[in-house]
C-alpha cells in the first residue's frame, strides 16, 4: 500500500469514526448559572369559547438518532403538524406544514436530506378547512415558528391570508439563503411583521401577546433559523403549549437535554449556540412546570394528544 493510500484511509477512517462520535449520547450541561429566572407567572384568563386544536398535513419517516444525540436507530413519525387557535379576536394557525404542491416543493430541499427521510403527504390546510368549519377568510393570520420549506409549503394554498413574521426572519427569508429558498420561490405573500414590545416571559427576553389576554404570547427565540419563535397557548381548558417549532425535533431533545447530531445540525441549524441555548431554557422550564405541554413541530407522539381541528367540539362552528 503506498504512503498515499495508506494516509488517505486512515483519514477517511478517523473521519467515519467522528461521524459515528457525533451520534452518541451526549446532554447538554444545565448550568443554571447566567440562565435567566424562569419565573412560572400568574395563569392568564383565555376567553372561555377559545379552541385549540390540530391539523395534520402530512409526516416524514425518520430514526430517532437523527433528531438528537443518543436517539438510536428507533423509527419516528415527523408530523407536519400545524395548530389552530380559535379565538373570539380571530383565527390563527401556526405554520402551514405540507400544501398541495408539496412533491414540488420537496425538491427546493438538499439532496442529502430528501434521502434521509420519506415523505408521505396527507391533507393540506386549505382542504381540512371546511371540515373544522372554518374558512381562509376567518384566518387572521398564519404565524411561522420559521421559514423551513416544511413549514411554508402550505402558504402556496393560502395566498391572501397573513403571514405573520419577525423582520428577522423575514429578512432571513429574503437573504437568499438555501434553507429560505422555498419561501422566497412563493414569491410575495402578504406578510405582517409583528415586534416584541412586552417584557421577558417564562426565561425568554422579550415577548408579544397577541390578543392581550395572554392567552397567545409568542417570544424570540432565534437559532435554528435567525427570527425563529416560540408561542406560548394557553386554552380555556387550562391546557398551556410551547409550540417550539424546530428548536428540537422529538421531545427527547428538552427532556434529556440534547441537541441534534453534528450532521443534522449542520444541514438545518443557523446558529447552533443560539438553538442549545434556548434548550437549556425549555428544560429549566419544563422543571418549573411540569405540566406545560411542550410540542416539537414534528414530534407526532405530542402532536395527536391536541384535539383535532376538524372534530365538530374541537372548533367552535364559524
Ligand atoms: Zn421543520
Amino acid at each position: 500500500m503506498s504512503r498515499t493510500v495508506w494516509i488517505t484511509t486512515a483519514a477517511i477512517g478517523l473521519g467515519l469514526a467522528a461521524l459515528a462520535w457525533s451520534f452518541t449520547p451526549q446532554s447538554l450541561s444545565v448550568a443554571v448559572e447566567g440562565m435567566p429566572e424562569v419565573m412560572p407567572m400568574t395563569r392568564p384568563q383565555p376567553p372561555a369559547d377559545m379552541r385549540v386544536g390540530v391539523f395534520q398535513t402530512g409526516h416524514m419517516d425518520s430514526k430517532a438518532l437523527f433528531a438528537y444525540r443518543g436517539g438510536g436507530f428507533d423509527d419516528r413519525v415527523f408530523g407536519m403538524d400545524v395548530v389552530v387557535v380559535d379565538h373570539p379576536q380571530g383565527v390563527l394557525l401556526f405554520d402551514a406544514g405540507f400544501g398541495r404542491k408539496v412533491e414540488e416543493h420537496a425538491k427546493t430541499v438538499p439532496w442529502l436530506m430528501r434521502v434521509t427521510s420519506k415523505i408521505t403527504p396527507e391533507v393540506p390546510v386549505i382542504d381540512q378547512l371546511s371540515g373544522a368549519s372554518l374558512s381562509p377568510e376567518r384566518l387572521r393570520g398564519v404565524v411561522l415558528t420559521h421559514a423551513h420549506w416544511d413549514h411554508v409549503s402550505g402558504l402556496d394554498d393560502l395566498r391572501g391570508v397573513p403571514v405573520w413574521v419577525t423582520q428577522r426572519e423575514l429578512d432571513f427569508i429574503h437573504s437568499g439563503h438555501p434553507a429560505a429558498r422555498l419561501a422566497a420561490q412563493l414569491g410575495e405573500l402578504h406578510y405582517e411583521v409583528y415586534d416584541f414590545g412586552g417584557g421577558p416571559y417564562w426565561g425568554f427576553a422579550k415577548s408579544h401577546d397577541v390578543f392581550g389576554d395572554g392567552s397567545v404570547v409568542l417570544v424570540p427565540a432565534g437559532g435554528h433559523t435567525p427570527g425563529s419563535i416560540i408561542a406560548f397557548i394557553h386554552a380555556p381548558d387550562g391546557h398551556s403549549y410551547a409550540l417550539i417549532g424546530d428548536l428540537a425535533w422529538q421531545h427527547e431533545g428538552i427532556d434529556i437535554p440534547a441537541e441534534r447530531p453534528w450532521m443534522s445540525r449542520l444541514l438545518v441549524d443557523d446558529d447552533a449556540a443560539g438553538v442549545r441555548a434556548a434548550l437549556l431554557r425549555l428544560h429549566l422550564l419544563q422543571r418549573a412546570m411540569p405540566d406545560l405541554i411542550i410540542v416539537p413541530a414534528h414530534d407526532r407522539r405530542v402532536t395527536r394528544t391536541l384535539p383535532p381541528a376538524t372534530r365538530a367540539d374541537a372548533l367552535k362552528k364559524g
